[in-house]
């Protein structure tokens, strides 16, 4: 499949290791790095190497990249030492969506406010 980017997407550029992110995975498919502005003590955000504004024009692009994010968040939590979290994606402006390339939110170890 053909990876799309965006030169003005600040996490395309993270993706690209071309502003600094703090990654905690990285594979063909996907790059997890923590949130700059963490709302919990496990904060990390899950974003799929294509360029699409959100997770809903990913899950049509690319059918099952909403599974791997999932899947990857699991993995995650479990690597830093949590059985039980939260996933969130935020879809639309009014919604709270400030980065309009899809992310799915893991949050662990007690939320202190949305992240919306
Ligand atoms: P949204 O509101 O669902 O779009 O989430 C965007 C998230 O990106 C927010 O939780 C921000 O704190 C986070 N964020 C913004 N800039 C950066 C960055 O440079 N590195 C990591 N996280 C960021």
């Amino acid at each position: 499949m053909r990876v799309g980017t965006d030169a003005n997407c600040l996490f395309c550029k993270i993706i690209a290791g071309e502003v600094p992110g703090d990654v905690v995975h990285r594979d063909d498919r996907l790059v997890a790095f923590r949130d700059i502005s963490p709302k919990a003590p496990l904060h990390v955000l899950i974003a799929p190497r294509d360029h699409q504004p959100n997770a809903a024009a990913s899950a049509t692009a690319d059918p099952t990249i909403v599974g791997e994010l999932v899947a990857s968040a699991a993995v995650i939590a479990e690597r830093e030492g949590y059985g039980a979290y939260n996933l969130l994606f935020n879809t639309g402006a009014e919604a709270g969506q400030t980065i309009f390339h899809t992310h799915l939110h893991l949050l662990a170890g007690g939320i202190t406010a949305l992240p919306v």
